[in-house]
């Protein structure tokens, strides 16, 4: 069922989609209505179908009425992190050639000529526009969403989403996860990221369900609103806080039907921490920006530490010889490819790039390495693309190195992901200095401050002599990553 249609189901139905907790309850008509006095106020604004919004502010549900207002207008919803620097921001902008940027105050400035308006003032138009609006004629094809992904070269890819795209994972989820009308989610990701935008928002959506939505996980906003809530997804790091906390028992969770999380590996200790602890089992699933949610532990039956189940229905998936593509023996390690409706269309005027990670018979090749045990259920074993995940967010090595290697005095760097308690991984920069430079771990670090989000800025910057490099003169970054790999090892109660 379509997004849209969730909601229209829900308002016949009188549901309600907002709990009462920060702000008021907002029932599902309320949104509909919402969505429509958004996607009026986008036609003043001459955004038509096709047409990119691009948002970037703190979280908020007006987020949500504009992610709604663009489907009814047959507009493209673009989210961007608000932690991006106006220098990444621009290109996004520039990239998706956006017909509207949202935004909060401050960042209107960065909108570089292209039409802005803030989030408040446009929340603020749509609350008194008519709210009766033709909606745009979609199909399962309708662009519904880009969402930019960083590259390995580089720079970032837009990610086409596609209505099919989003309807088929969500209704997918809703029934393997067992949600139903009554369930209550505890929303406390972020809405710029497909995890806490589609896994979560659009599920509740597809099963008339509700949620508690907190401007940001803390671990207070989490205990104070647990007791009305069923569900909660989460990422790795949030979990391991949740374990640091005393107020995390038995008791306390013992109402929860369910605790998803994704986006990063939540490492086996923490499984086996949280189910010692609280007597219920973490269900671990796994997705991406591209494909939507791949895999999932089961809801009956074991969910296994370390693992992320079995392909979800509809949703095929293999592991094949990354260089020839020829599909492995079970057990074997190899990359993961996938192929169904959770697909996306394809990156954003970059055919080529969408040609090079799709094979020939529609399988999208994921970068990530994994391997099925005898009972079916697959492990993430690493990804051949460098990617670091750092607190459920994830860092190009190659675009970190770009940045570092202008500094003045640099003349290589290695940009690696170091096991860390808290994060998950910690980015960590090893770099030589040119002949006669004096590099200092602090100096690099406020070099990189305004040119990169803070999340990409290396946790720690050691200064080498030299980097191992293979025959080609590749860096070797397994080297790099063991030699480095108890860097936070003593940072575990520090947190
Ligand atoms: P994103 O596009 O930001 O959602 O990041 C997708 C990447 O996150 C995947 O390609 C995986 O490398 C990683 N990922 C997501 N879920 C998991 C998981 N449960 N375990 C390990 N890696 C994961």
């Amino acid at each position: 069922m379509d997004m849209l249609e969730a909601l229209q189901h829900g308002a016949a139905a009188n549901r309600r989609l907002v709990q009462e907790g920060p702000g008021k309850a907002v029932t599902y008509a309320e949104a509909l209505a919402r969505a429509g006095g958004v996607a009026s106020v986008l036609r003043r604004y001459r955004v038509g179908p096709g047409d990119r919004v691009a948002v970037q502010a703190e979280k908020s549900l007006d987020m949500l009425w504009l992610y709604l207002g663009c489907l009814r207008a047959g507009a493209v919803f673009l989210p961007l992190n608000p932690a991006y620097t106006p220098a990444e921001t621009g290109y996004f902008l520039a990239d998706a050639e956006v017909a509207l940027f949202v935004t909060d105050p401050e960042q209107l400035a960065g909108a570089g000529g292209f039409p802005a308006v803030t989030l408040a003032a446009l929340a603020a138009d749509a609350a008194t526009a008519e709210t009766d609006f033709d909606d745009h004629p979609a199909t399962a094809q309708t662009l519904a969403a880009i969402l930019y992904t960083s590259g390995t070269t580089g720079r970032s890819k837009g990610v086409m989403l596609s209505r099919g795209n989003l309807a088929s994972n969500a209704e997918t989820l809703a029934k393997v996860w067992a949600f139903t009308g009554d369930d209550v989610l505890l929303h406390i990701l972020p809405v710029f990221h497909t995890h806490g935008l589609f896994v979560a928002t659009n599920t509740v959506l597809a099963a008339g369900a509700s949620m508690i939505f907190l401007p940001a996980f803390t671990p207070d906003g989490v205990f104070d609103n647990l007791p009305r809530a069923s569900v909660m997804m989460g990422v790795p790091t949030h979990y391991t806080r949740l374990l640091q906390d005393s107020r995390l028992t038995a008791n306390a969770v013992g109402h929860m039907r369910l605790f998803v999380s994704g986006s990063a590996p939540l490492s086996a200790a923490t499984h086996r921490d949280w189910a010692e602890r609280t007597g219920t089992a973490i269900l671990e699933r796994y997705g991406m920006t591209e494909t939507n949610m791949n895999t999932s532990n089961p809801y009956d039956g074991e969910r296994r530490a370390g693992t992320v189940g079995f392909p979800l229905p509809q949703v095929e998936l293999r592991i094949t010889d990354p260089e020839t593509g020829t599909p492995l023996p079970q057990g074997d390690i190899g990359l993961i490819e996938i192929r169904g409706p959770n697909v996306f269309q394809g990156y954003w005027r970059a055919p080529d790039k969408t040609a090079a990670d799709f094979r020939p018979d529609g399988f999208f090749m994921t970068g990530d390495m994994g391997s099925i045990d005898a009972n079916g259920y697959l492990a993430i074993l690493g990804r051949n693309k460098d990617l670091v995940i750092t607190g459920g967010l994830n860092v190009y090595p190659a675009e970190v190195e770009s940045v570092i290697d202008d500094i003045p005095g640099v003349a290589a760097s290695a940009v690696i992901g170091v096991p860390h308690p808290d994060f998950g991984e910690a980015v960590v920069a090893v770099i030589v200095g040119a002949p006669g430079a004096n590099l200092d771990e602090n100096a690099v670090r406020a070099a990189l401050r305004g040119r990169l989000a803070a999340f990409k800025i290396p946790k720690r910057v050691i200064v080498t002599s030299d980097l191992p490099r293979n025959a080609m003169g590749k860096v070797q970054k397994n080297v790099l990553r063991q030699d480095h790999a108890a860097l936070f090892a003593d940072t575990a109660n520090e947190a």
